[in-house]
């Protein structure tokens, strides 16, 4: 006798760095999904590797769940608060997970208007980067209504190890906002202290141990200090994407009127990367900016 796949249905739009490793975990963990993305030479690829895929939002809008992870916030109020986006193919009762980072009060818009609908939304975006999306040790953090959470813990259980509900509706956005404003201060010091070292002839690989065994250990340090010490500048998290959460950081601090001095100060050496064209590499590369300031090699 046939066993009836009792999990529910997915349809998942955007297919990119994170969204492909996430789409083979769910597949890996029995769920039957459909996959939009925008780029066409995108699905072209899943087609290859027998993921199903189509090639609109209307068709991918019949299912129990919808998960988006989009580069930012135009792109998810294009795809859930525009009028030729998918809203009126939703049916009520389908669950919305965002997985993006994107504006706190974006997301608060887009559940509103979803509501209206009786569609359930939730913000749950990740920390983790590629790795985590491949590993499926993601961290996510989740905001939106307990129910709603609840209901989405299955799925989201086959993505991360670390699935928080943060609160009301938004707050998974500002959770993430405040990962990452420590991630960039991280980066931003470890680099600080090896630009000292280094003007005095100080031995990096030494100086790391040593920092290592101390108060000032760090994610940062043990997992990119290496990379600093080795002028190694591959994209893990790119600059770009740090400079974007950054900058949603600034904006929500703004709005609430609460001032962050470091934020904004590691915001402008990012952009000084930037404008050095480091777009594209990871974010340790913070370490160039250091020596270009100190006109160190
Ligand atoms: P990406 O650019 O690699 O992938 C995004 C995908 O979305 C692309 O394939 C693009 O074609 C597709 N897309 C864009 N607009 C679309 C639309 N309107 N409809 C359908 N598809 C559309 O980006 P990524 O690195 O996968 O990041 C996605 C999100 O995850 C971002 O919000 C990012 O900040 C967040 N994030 C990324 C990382 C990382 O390490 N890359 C880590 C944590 C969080």
């Amino acid at each position: 006798m046939k066993v009836k796949n009792l999990k529910p249905t997915i349809g998942f739009i955007g297919a990119g760095n994170m969204g492909l490793p996430m789409i083979k975990n769910l597949i890996k963990k029995g769920f039957q999904l459909k996959v939009y993305d925008i780029n066409p030479k995108i699905t072209k690829r899943l087609d290859k590797d027998n993921i199903k895929t189509v090639n609109n939002l209307r068709a991918v809008a019949n299912n129990n769940f919808i998960i988006s992870i989009l580069p930012d916030t135009q792109n998810v109020e294009s795809v859930f608060n525009t009028d030729s986006g998918i809203i009126s193919y939703l049916k009520p009762g389908t669950i919305v997970i965002d997985m993006s980072t994107i504006s706190s009060s974006s997301a608060i818009e887009i559940g509103k208007v979803l509501q209206k609908k009786q569609i359930e939304f939730v913000d749950a975006p990740v920390s983790g980067g590629v790795k985590g999306a491949l590993n499926a040790n993601l961290s996510i953090m989740v905001g939106g209504k307990k129910e709603t959470y609840k209901k989405s813990l299955d799925i989201l259980n086959s993505l991360g190890e670390n699935v928080i509900y943060a609160g009301k509706l938004g707050m998974g956005q500002v959770f993430k906002m405040c990962n990452q404003i420590m991630v960039g201060s991280h980066i931003q010091s470890m680099c600080e202290a090896f630009a000292l070292c280094k003007s005095k002839g100080g031995d990096l690989k030494l100086l790391k141990e040593t920092l290592i065994g101390g108060s000032a250990n760090s994610w940062m340090l043990e997992n990119l200090g290496n990379d600093v010490i080795n002028k190694n500048e591959h994209a893990g998290f790119r600059i770009d994407l740090q400079l974007k959460d950054l900058k949603l950081a600034s904006e929500a601090a703004f709005e609430s009127g609460v001032p962050l001095p470091g934020l904004s100060l590691v915001l402008a050496l990012y952009l000084e990367a930037r404008a050095h064209n480091e777009g594209k590499n990871g974010n340790q590369s913070l370490f160039k900016t250091y020596d270009r300031m100190s006109n160190q090699k």
